[in-house]
């Protein structure tokens, strides 16, 4: 489970499509329909010539039948391009899609599969395709080429589309969408899943919520990842092969391998309502962060990011339903000055003009006492950092005492060789919806929308699709 640590993202507010008429589900919006290659319905005979057309049409159903046996033989010898009917594209028409990225770091193999049939091209050509499942193969990229089983390719993507009842199968997860296999260098490459955001996000919201957890919180969070995803989508999307991870630097995400009847019917019932917020007519989607438990009080966004201060994630809010969480308090955490130097230093260019840390000094702070700002001082140098990086530089060079260091919502206090973080309050960054506050919300009877008010103050609710 990752229910925490959203990092800070810079970037725009972006506007949104279209108002909702409400927060409820769009009974409109199902899946779309598939068009019939041609009729198999046809008009009656007339009397006169029928008993003919019965003769003919035994002949044609003997004749189709004879074809379809051939047909059927062929296809099942036959799992490559010799076959005729290709399946389907696996994505919908206009349906908004999310880019996944699966492999962090990039991988260098992997094994894919499909529970159905399927097109495996590379480069846009097609090299593979069968209306039957593609049995496990290994992909490896090895001197810029690729080996996918016995063949070789060259090329920079392969890309694997399964038909629309089909699914792809990589490293023991199964997938909805298609799977991208991107050239990051000549023996290693990224593994990416396009995947319809109502999809994705029945992938997502298992892996952030406990199972026995309320619908409630179950749609309060899929409007709340819908609008994260989006927002992604628009802004750092469009510069990149991919909008988001699949880990708790975004969002977590175990595809359809993940999903669950309470995922599914909380995706539904939210289906393309997002939040936004402005005036009337001018209304914008932002960076809905959430976090795993706050300690007590909403951090303002401020707190990890630069951004336009805006109603909805100015924090502040006291909440306390989150008192269930068991790091809703949590004991003090000792950090040697050497490891947060060494770990500021792996981080930030300019903390390596610190040859050792003599102290560090709150800046700025919440008006509940949380660090937003801190100076790290040392052999007559000064670096100022925001705590929650402090916090961030610790875990990314996996210094042992970061793992119980659970938020920077603490008190620093001086111990010479080393740093101790106590009073320390919530699990994350405490941006946003508090995922345990949620869940305690929703046992007290509140909606999701209620949930959502109370965590995004003056947002509005749109559906985009
Ligand atoms: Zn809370």
């Amino acid at each position: 489970m990752c229910r925490t640590n959203k990092q800070p993202t810079t970037g725009t507010d972006i506007p949104v499509v279209s108002r909702a008429a409400d927060a409820g589900p769009d009974k409109s919006a199902g899946p779309a329909a598939t068009t019939p290659v041609e009729s198999v319905l046809a008009a009656p005979a007339a009397p006169a010539v029928a008993k003919a057309q019965r003769g003919l049409r035994l002949l044609r159903v003997s004749s189709l039948l004879l074809l379809a046996a051939i047909a059927v033989i062929l296809l099942c010898r036959c799992n490559d391009t010799k076959m005729t009917v290709p399946p389907g594209e696996p994505t919908a028409p206009g349906a908004s899609v999310v880019r996944v990225l699966l492999t962090s770091p990039a991988a260098r193999q992997v094994e894919i599969s499909t529970t159905g049939a399927y097109w495996l091209k590379v480069d846009g050509q097609v090299i593979a395709r069968s209306v039957s499942a593609m049995p496990a193969v290994a992909v490896r990229r090895r001197g810029g080429a690729w080996q996918i089983g016995s063949r070789v390719a060259r090329g920079s993507e392969v890309l694997l589309l399964p038909a629309r009842d089909s699914m792809v199968h990589l490293g023991g997860r199964c997938y909805r969408g298609s799977l991208r296999l991107l050239a990051d260098a000549d023996d290693s490459f990224l593994a990416i899943n396009h995947v319809e955001m109502e999809s994705y996000l029945a992938g997502v919201l298992p892996k952030e919520l406990y199972a026995a957890w309320a619908p409630a919180t179950y749609e309060a969070l899929a409007v709340a990842a819908r609008t994260f995803a989006t927002y992604h989508c628009t802004t750092t999307g469009r510069r990149s092969q991919y909008d988001l991870g699949d880990n708790q630097a975004s969002q977590c995400y175990g595809g359809y391998s993940a999903e669950t009847p309470k995922s599914r019917a909380a995706v539904d019932a939210t289906r393309g309502v997002v939040l936004s917020y402005g005036p009337r007519g001018q209304e914008r989607i932002f960076l809905a962060q959430y976090s795993a438990c706050c300690g007590g009080q909403v951090n303002g966004a401020y707190v990890i990011r630069s951004a336009q201060r805006i109603e909805p994630l100015e924090g502040g809010q006291v909440c306390n339903d989150c008192a269930a969480c068991s790091r809703y308090r949590w004991p003090a955490v000792r950090v040697r000055k050497a490891d947060i130097r060494r770990a500021l230093a792996a981080r930030y260019a300019a903390a390596r003009k610190l040859t050792r840390i003599d102290r560090i000094d709150v800046v700025t702070a919440t008006p509940y006492g949380r660090a937003v700002w801190v100076d790290v001082v040392g052999n007559g140098e000064s670096v100022r950092v925001r705590g929650e990086d402090v916090r961030l530089a610790l875990i990314y060079a996996g210094i042992p005492a970061a793992k119980r260091l659970n938020s920077m919502n603490c008190r620093m206090v001086d111990l010479g060789d080393s740093i101790e973080f106590t009073d320390g309050r919530g699990f994350g960054h405490g941006v946003g919806l508090c995922q345990w506050g949620a869940q305690g919300k929703a046992l007290k009877g509140w909606t999701a929308e209620q949930i959502l008010s109370f965590y995004y103050p003056g947002a509005t609710l749109y559906r985009v699709n």
